[in-house]
């Protein structure tokens, strides 16, 4: 990236508004309110990283320029309520989150209208129900979750992660793979490496089909870094050599990103973590360019 490139983004960052021409969503027109709805509704497995999540996007709004609402409430998704948002935010929702026809609707018109969506971690973990009644979300989010290794608990490693003796989360290492796109260009700066190399610890993901090839692929993950180790458990998640686990994708008409990271609480504290957030979250509302296509 060139300097004049990271000054440029570095503004958008702090005018979060100022950078897109194409707007956000609701409609992506320029009377569109800079502000983003955050859903963590589950009826499956509950995240105790969501309420910390929640409040780490809402001080990314403070300190970015855009308002934060967050609901639990299905009934929230009609189309008159949706206008006000650039970008939907699905944090850890798990289970069949969205389960009214009308509220799915409202949700696709918002999409189609240029609206802007931001899966975290168990927003790609849907039920059979909702799989099969409402595909159009698995290709919003990309691909559902597969599973996740399991290993003997670390005894530093936070308690979201753990289980009695086991845990979910390990070290590992994240391959940036788009070194300008906003959510991980400062991922790229930060490693001297080739590809560039991000040190993460939190449960990695595998997802039941690998989405390169309909979506723009982030960073992937080196399964070497945290499979056939000493205490590893369970295989569960394993993709192989191409194991993506942030992408994004212009989609129906809006702008979709996705992280699987993002179970862990500790993570809601930590730097690099929350501008790969941020740049997804401006990215979807249109504030930031980034190539998806
Ligand atoms: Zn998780």
């Amino acid at each position: 990236m060139t300097i004049a490139r990271t000054l440029l983004l570095g503004a958008c960052l702090v005018l979060a508004a100022a950078c897109g021409s194409d707007g956000g969503g609701g409609g992506g027109d320029a009377g569109t309110p800079n502000k983003v709805l955050v859903f963590s509704r589950t009826t499956g497995f509950r995240h105790p990283s969501i309420e910390p999540g929640v409040d780490a996007i809402r001080k990314l709004g403070d300190e970015n320029g855009f308002a934060v609402d967050h609901t639990e409430d299905a009934a929230a998704f009609t189309s008159g309520n949706l206008a006000q948002y650039r970008a939907v935010v699905f944090l850890s929702t798990t289970g069949n989150p969205l389960d009214g026809d009308d509220e799915r609707v409202a949700f696709e018109e918002f999409i189609r209208a240029g609206g802007g969506f931001v899966g975290i971690h168990a927003a790609s973990d849907q039920n059979e129900t909702s799989q099969t009644e409402w595909p159009w979300f698995g290709r919003l989010v990309g691909a559902y979750f597969g599973g996740h290794p399991l290993f003997t608990a670390r005894p530093t490693g936070d308690a979201s992660c753990q289980f009695q003796t086991i845990t979910s989360c390990h070290d590992g290492v994240a391959l940036i793979e788009d070194e300008d796109h906003p959510s991980t260009a400062h991922l790229a700066q930060a490693s001297d490496a080739s590809p560039p190399r991000w040190d993460v610890y939190d449960e990695f993901y595998g997802f039941a089909t690998n989405p390169r090839g309909t979506v723009h692929v982030l960073a992937t993950l080196d399964e070497s870094t945290y499979l056939g180790l000493p205490g590893q458990l369970s295989a569960a998640g394993v993709m192989g050599e191409d194991h993506p686990i942030a992408w994004c994708q212009d989609f129906d008409g809006g702008r979709a990103f996705y992280t699987a990271l993002g179970h862990d609480t500790m993570l809601y504290a930590n730097d690099a973590y929350l501008k790969h957030v941020l740049g997804g979250i401006l990215w979807a509302t249109g504030a930031v360019r980034g190539d998806c296509g």
